[in-house]
């Protein structure tokens, strides 16, 4: 791979290496989001990654040099045997041609040979063709499935993903996309947002439980998002107004309890005013027993967790029973 001087600088947005919980055995993974030409969707309320791409419109043979070079950057510095999985984001679809040129993913596919891929995308770059491509260049036989489409459904509700959200695409193109990617020989995992815009706590709750249901029947795995807030976002706007929270972390572990299968979580800002939080006291505590939920799948911690004792559960009950609903006029 021929790198231009001025490509040597170009790095992923972040790189970092942990573990993860894959068909009940803990997993090396390295985590990479690429530095893309960005979300060709770009309009969801809470979402700030978008801002997140080279900022000059660039020729595709730009755009391909500066990923190659992030990508060169990557595997200079971490050996292939610190990692089996790679979970890849961008800021947008890491299969959207126009976001990340083609002869791109054929590159990466090639370099992960033998590693297990998660990467998130929309639903409507899901196309067999392309997926059947980038697993025969990655599959080397080590895995049974090798590659995930990871798709941040949000809902199943289309409803509060369209006017809470403003995703732009519906429960039935997320079906459509999970086919697509099944019938090409690639996993799906769903990420579901909990507390969107204009729902009140025990909306979001209820929203939450039904989702993760009746995602389970199409999703192989399902990771669930508790919303934070986010710079330069609609969400931010409303936040600042105070016609926002984000959730409580009781309510995280209720739907985690609830839940009939093994959903993971990771509660980013967990703790702090912008992201999924409590009174302060208890945080830290229910945060990192979320955390070493999502790897050890142990349905007694999250019980446990959630009869711990703080002043600040009355008030959570008291919201849940007693906030009301976002107010929307029925005309202008
Ligand atoms: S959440 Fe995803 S689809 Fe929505 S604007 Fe952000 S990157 Fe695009
Ligand atoms: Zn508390």
């Amino acid at each position: 791979m021929m790198l231009m001087i001025s490509e040597l600088q170009e790095k992923p947005l972040a790189v970092w290496q942990g573990q993860e919980r894959y068909n009940n055995e803990l997993v090396d993974c390295l985590t990479i989001i690429f530095k893309s030409a960005g979300c060709s969707w770009s309009k969801c309320r809470m979402c700030s990654y978008r801002h997140e791409r080279y900022s000059v419109k660039q020729s595709s043979e730009t755009l391909l040099g500066h990923l190659r070079a992030q990508l060169a950057w990557v595997l200079s510095r971490i050996k292939p045997e610190t990692y089996r999985m790679v979970k890849i984001f961008t800021s947008g679809s890491f299969f959207d041609h126009d976001e990340i040129p083609v002869e791109f993913l054929s590159d990466v596919a090639s370099s992960l040979k033998g590693k297990l891929v998660i990467a998130e995308t929309r639903p409507e770059f899901i196309q067999t063709n392309v997926i059947k491509s980038f697993i025969e260049l990655l599959d080397d036989g080590s895995w049974k499935t090798p590659l995930y489409c990871a798709i941040g459904l949000e809902t199943t509700n289309d409803s509060i993903r369209k006017k809470s959200i403003h995703k732009g695409f519906t429960f039935q193109d997320f079906l459509k996309a999970a086919e697509n990617a099944h019938s090409a020989g690639a996993g799906v995992k769903a990420y579901l947002l909990f507390k969107p815009l204009f729902l009140t706590e025990s909306e979001a709750v209820a929203d939450m439980k039904t989702s993760i249901r009746e995602t389970a029947v199409y999703a192989d795995m399902i990771s669930m998002n508790p919303c934070t807030v986010q710079r330069n976002t609609e969400l931010e706007y409303y936040w600042k107004r105070g016609a926002y929270r984000p959730p409580y972390l009781w309510s995280v572990l209720s739907i985690l309890e609830d839940a009939p299968v093994h959903v993971t979580c990771d509660p980013l800002g967990g703790g702090q005013k912008r992201g999924p939080h409590n009174c302060g006291v208890c945080d830290y505590e229910l945060v990192r027993g979320i955390r070493d939920y999502s790897l050890n799948a142990d349905k007694e911690l999250i019980t446990t967790l959630l009869h711990t004792r703080c002043d600040c559960k009355q008030e959570w009950e008291y919201v849940l029973s007693s906030e009301k609903s976002y107010c929307m006029p029925l005309t202008r």
